[in-house]
């Protein structure tokens, strides 16, 4: 056979194992979860390719994660029917950061103090394979991929730069089908490897993987045996004559001890159980090892729909804020078709793309087991599918901002606001649900938002449109003299600081029957106008008008009189078919 060929890790991989050996020493258990979830993983993958091509699983249909214990040698083996690796996909899964939550976890790292290090960051984001080094000295992965011929062994130690790969000779550990994990646990750790501590992380940690678990585990049963009985016992009857049998059998039990493998999880989906019968925590828990999350999430949905299209979904909305709105690689939504997992790669098919911060998952029975994307791209199925979930997202949005507590849909607004402002340009459809959901600071309120219809109960009985001015600041906002004439009248203004404030209500057009008026534009009629008077005052200073216009030149398009101040002498105004001065701040920002 060949030998064995020597490669190095990327250079971030050996940043990841040095962070590993030497500095994270809590949360050391993770490397069960991490490991269990690649097996699952490389489960699904092979579950899904099995749907067109049947012939993958002619090696064996059983799709299964098995995991053996050797206290005594300190050794832990995990062995999954899944896909398994080519040679190639072994030196480019396991020499590279491959995991987008190790990426995730090296970036943190990266943010925070070098001294945190040993914080809890492990255990929120996970470290992927390399984190099977957290307990062992040394390890080897066995995987048998479809593709090839061959079975090939990857092999590392803790302290190395480097790993090698070699072809499986062992006929012992010749596999159909796979990988089998081998740790060599670090002297400390070896008692990761008794079958009882196994069971409980596993319990722990993989209730929501979907394939069975078994342990290999020691059981005893309790056996009848017969034995003679001491013929001093033999008690003799009343006249003192012995009984007729002498010596007389006796049955003894006994425990016969061996070992077996035991199903150590419970494999029904979440999904499929009776939303009654879930609690929170348990939602909250598939949420965080599903989408690899730390935090709880701020709302969940479970439903069932039925009629013209069934499926069963749990929607989440995170509490961690996600910053970058353009980003469409998500993998928020999982579609499962009959529990087999199909992809969480889509890109607006299943959800619009400003809604695309709500996590969960999709489990749907009309869907073909081979959907494509072209095909979720064109299905009518997946057209109602999308309208249901997106009502659902809003019922779950709104139930956050009806909460007791306002701090939760401020947490909300703080993470996820600008996605709704961008659902007000490109969802129309939706404006009903998503309007509602917004909010602005006012005039009237100190730092405070306030929503749509908070806006709408405080208005003037003679009030007839719904005010706002934008700015770049909340206090140049406050000081705009336009503000002056409606405070007096005590109409309240929202105060646009967000870029897309103005953005969105713009899209909108108007809130239950009122439109909305930025009070900076020139033909702002408040209701209270009195011509005559407006006509003596223009006449009066009409002189005064030319002058300032002849002063001011090209700067300014008009000079007039105007009604709408009540202590500032003048005001610049936007034409009122042009932008708003925030508009054009922002117009000449981005020609930047
Ligand atoms: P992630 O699982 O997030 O992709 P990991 O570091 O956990 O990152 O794993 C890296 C890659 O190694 C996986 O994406 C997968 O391609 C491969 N891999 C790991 N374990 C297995 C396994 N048991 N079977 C097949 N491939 C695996
Ligand atoms: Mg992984």
């Amino acid at each position: 056979a060949p030998p064995a060929e020597k490669f190095e890790y990327q250079a971030e991989v050996n940043r990841l194992m040095d962070l590993i050996v030497h500095s994270l020493y809590s949360n050391k258990e993770v490397f069960l979860r991490e490991l269990v979830s690649n097996a699952s993983d490389a489960l699904d993958k092979l579950r899904y390719l099995s749907v067109t091509d049947p012939d993958l699983l002619k090696d064996g249909p059983e799709l299964d994660i098995r995991i053996q214990t050797d206290k005594d040698n300190g050794i832990i083996t995990i062995i999954d029917s899944g896909i398994g690796m080519t040679r190639q996909e072994l030196v480019d899964s396991l020499g590279t950061i491959a995991s987008s939550g190790t990426a995730k976890f090296l970036k943190t790292l990266k943010e925070s103090q070098e001294a945190n290090v040993d914080s809890n960051l492990i255990g929120q984001f996970g470290v992927g394979f390399y984190s099977a080094f957290l307990v062992s000295d040394k390890v080897a992965v066995s995987t048998k991929s479809p593709k090839s011929e061959k079975q090939y062994v990857w092999e590392a130690e803790a302290e190395s730069n480097s790993y090698t790969i070699r072809e499986e000779k062992d006929p012992e550990k010749l596999i159909p089908r796979g990988t089998c994990l081998t740790l060599y646990l670090k002297r400390d750790d070896k008692g990761f490897a008794h079958p009882e501590r196994i069971q409980k992380l596993l319990k722990n940690y993989s209730q929501f993987v979907s394939f069975p678990i078994y342990t290999w585990q020691e059981k005893g049963f309790t056996k009848e045996v017969e034995v003679d009985e001491d013929p001093a016992e033999v008690k003799t009857e009343g006249d003192g004559e012995p009984k007729k049998e002498q010596v007389k059998k006796k049955t003894k039990t006994v425990v016969e001890k061996y070992w077996d493998w035991e199903l150590t999880n419970e494999t029904q989906p979440i999904w499929l159980r009776t939303p009654k019968e879930v609690s929170t925590e348990e939602y909250n828990e598939f949420y965080k090892k599903t989408f690899n999350e730390y935090l709880d999430p701020l709302a969940s949905s479970h439903f069932t729909t039925e009629g013209e299209v069934e499926f069963r979904s749990i929607l989440y909305v995170p509490a961690t804020k996600k910053e970058d709105i353009t980003d469409r690689k998500t993998k928020n939504i999982r579609l499962y078709v009959k529990r087999v997992f199909i992809s969480d790669d889509f890109d607006g098919e299943l959800f619009p793309r400003y809604l695309s911060f709500v996590k969960g998952v999709v489990d749907s029975n009309d869907l073909p087991l081979n959907v494509s994307r072209e095909i979720l791209q064109e299905s009518r199925i997946v057209r109602i599918m999308r309208k249901r979930l997106v009502r659902k997202a809003f019922d779950m949005i709104l139930g956050i901002s009806c909460s007791e507590n306002r701090d939760d849909y401020e947490a909300f607004w703080e993470n996820y606001g600008k996605f709704l402002k961008l659902g007000c340009m490109e969802d129309k459809e939706n404006h009903k649900r998503i309007a509602p959901l917004l909010r602005f600071f006012s005039s009237q309120s100190n730092e405070e938002l306030i929503s749509l219809d908070e806006y709408v109960e405080s208005m003037k009985p003679e009030q007839k449109a719904i005010y706002y001015i934008a700015g770049d600041s909340l206090s140049s906002a406050k000081n705009a003299p336009f503000l002056e004439k409606l405070n007096e009248m005590g109409y309240e203004v929202l105060l646009l600081i967000d870029p897309m404030d103005e953005v969105s209500l713009t899209n909108l057009n108007s809130y239950k029957d009122k439109s909305f008026v930025d009070i900076s534009k020139e033909d702002l009629d408040l209701g209270d106008k009195n011509e005559e008077r407006e006509k003596e005052m223009k006449q009066e200073y009409s002189q005064t008008c030319d002058w300032i216009k002849k002063r001011l030149g090209e700067r300014v398009a008009r000079v007039d009189v105007s009604n709408r101040l009540s202590s500032s002498p003048c005001v610049l105004v936007a034409a009122k078919f042009g932008w708003s001065a925030n508009m054009e701040r922002l117009m000449r920002a981005q020609s930047i």
